[in-house]
Order: C-alpha cells, then structure tokens, then sequence
C-alpha cells in the first residue's frame, strides 16, 4: 500500500506539555516545553457546561493537583467540567502537584507554577501560534453522563481549531475511536490518530465502537489501517519491532506514548517509530544537552 497523502511530521511530542518538567496542560507549561524545541505538544481537551473546550486531562478536577479559589488542596475529585461553567473551571489553580501525593512523588522534577489554571484551547492555539499541538479528546464510554458525547466535544474542538486557522498544525486523537470517526466523516482534512493501550483493544467493541482486533487476525495496526489511519498512536509497552514495520506496510505512521526512559526512546526510534510521546523530552537523544537543560527555562 503506498504511504497515505498526509504524512506530517510526528518527532518529539511534549506529553500534556511536559509533565515530568511543567505543570501539565497548562500554558505555562506549554510555553516552557516549546523553548525545550519539541516537534509538538500533547494536550487533552474536554468541555464545560457553557460549551467552552477547556484543556484538562480528567473530566473532574484532579485533587493531585487542584487548588481551590481559597488556595485549598481538593480533597477529592471535583464536580465534572461539563458541570462546570469556564468561570468556575478558570478559579482552581493547577500550577503545582499536591505534596505528599503518589502522583507528586511520580514526577519529583515538576517545577510549580503557581497560579496556573485550566486553559481554554482558543488560548493555547492561538498564544502559541508556532507550534503543532496533538489534540486528545476525552471521553470515556464506559462512563458517558461524565463527558459532552464525543461527536458533540469533536465539532467543538474542530470550532475552536478553525477559529484559530489551526487546521494545518494539528492532530486530532481519541481512545474512544467515535470522536476521530465523527472528525473523519465532517472534517476529512484533518489529520487523525487512533489511540490504542492492551486495555482498550481488549474492550474494543466499548472504545472502537464496533470493531475489534479479532476482525483483522488480531492485528491492531490492521484496525487502524481500516479506520484510514494516517497515525497509529500505541501504548509503547506492548510495541515491537514487527508490529512497527506492519504499521509501515500498512502505510501508517506510528506515534508512540508515553516514553520517559531514555533506553526505550533509543530502542523505539531504532525501530523506525515515527514519534515519541513523553513526559521528558529533556531526555530524549537528540534534546539531551546541557544548553537545553530544563534549569536554563524559566516558567
Ligand atoms: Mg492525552
């Protein structure tokens, strides 16, 4: 099969911005991963009652690193973003992760930013022109009343992107494979990929909506390929070399998450993957420098 038309640039993807560096999904954060030099940043959006495309990773405020307008930790998950207007969502403040919490303890070299708060998406594509963004929609179909459904948070994500003329300098992606197929259908311009992990393959009729591995010989990258690809984004745990290059044969390009040990990225980008996905882009081979050291980026 040849290579599909668009084939953009996929390379060194800050993960939520870079969360083992930065406040996650905060523009902060965005604007100190991008003076790292990535290729492009992660993000997730969501969505508020008032229909504002906010960039969260969880559909209620995480208490690991959620403040409220008090400057008190959450003590539990807030109430859902859909519940939320963006004049609520915009009062908790995501600059830092919870001392004492698993989750602080996870990524020890976070440096706060104090006073960050949810962004909406209009402000990171348009206070960031210059950069490509992966744009993750977050639905969970096990849980639907938790999330806008997913074809409803797809056109309001698409609205926010052409807003900002961001057609050409994003990726649209999702677990729940309804959202890119509803893009896929309205919008065939944009660039897709298809997330995938063991345990939504496993569950595929739920997240693909339909189809499951079984239907092409157990081959994920042939499900992908069906979907009309161009990017095939995996769980980088349960990569091999074979199943990158049947991706390359299928004519996908594969983007792997979330890679923070550097050995992986070696072995991964030794594969022929097409793009990382990480926490540390500090660490990759080609950004690992002293001058890029993330000490030399104020937030
Ligand atoms: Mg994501």
């Amino acid at each position: 099969m040849s290579k599909p038309l668009i084939t953009p640039p996929l390379g060194l993807q800050g993960h939520r911005g870079a969360r083992g560096l930065f406040p996650e999904n905060t523009l902060e954060g965005f604007r100190s991963v991008r003076a790292l030099g990535v290729d492009a940043i992660e993000l997730d959006v969501s969505m508020t009652a008032d229909k504002v495309v906010v960039v969260s990773h969880d559909l209620s405020p995480n208490p690991d690193l959620t403040r409220d307008a008090s400057g008190a930790w959450l003590s539990a998950p807030g109430p859902r973003l859909r519940d939320l207007t963006f004049a609520d969502v915009s009062r908790y403040d995501v600059g830092r992760l919870r001392p004492g919490s698993r989750y602080a303890a996870s990524f020890p070299d976070q440096r706060p930013a104090d006073g960050a708060r949810i962004p909406t998406l209009a402000d990171v594509l348009c206070g960031i022109p210059d950069m490509r963004f992966t744009i993750e929609l977050k639905s969970d179909p096990r849980d639907p009343d938790r999330n806008a459904p997913p074809a409803v948070l797809a056109e309001a994500t698409l609205g926010v992107i052409d807003a900002a003329a961001a057609g050409a300098r994003v990726v649209v992606e999702s677990f729940d494979w309804r959202g890119p197929r509803h893009v896929r259908r309205i919008r065939p311009d944009i660039v897709l990929a298809w997330l995938t992990r063991p345990a939504t393959e496993r569950d595929a009729v739920l997240w693909w909506d339909g189809p499951s591995p079984a239907d092409f010989g157990g081959s994920v990258p042939r499900a992908v390929a069906a979907e009309g690809g161009p990017i095939w984004a995996p769980e980088y745990t349960g990569l091999t070399p074979d199943l990158v290059a049947e991706a390359h044969e299928l004519g996908l390009r594969v983007l792997a998450w979330t890679v923070n040990d550097p050995a992986a990225m070696r072995d991964l980008l030794g594969w022929g993957v097409d793009g990382l996905i990480t926490d540390r882009p500090d660490l990759a081979p080609q950004l690992n420098s002293a001058e890029n050291s993330p000490k030399a980026t104020p937030v």
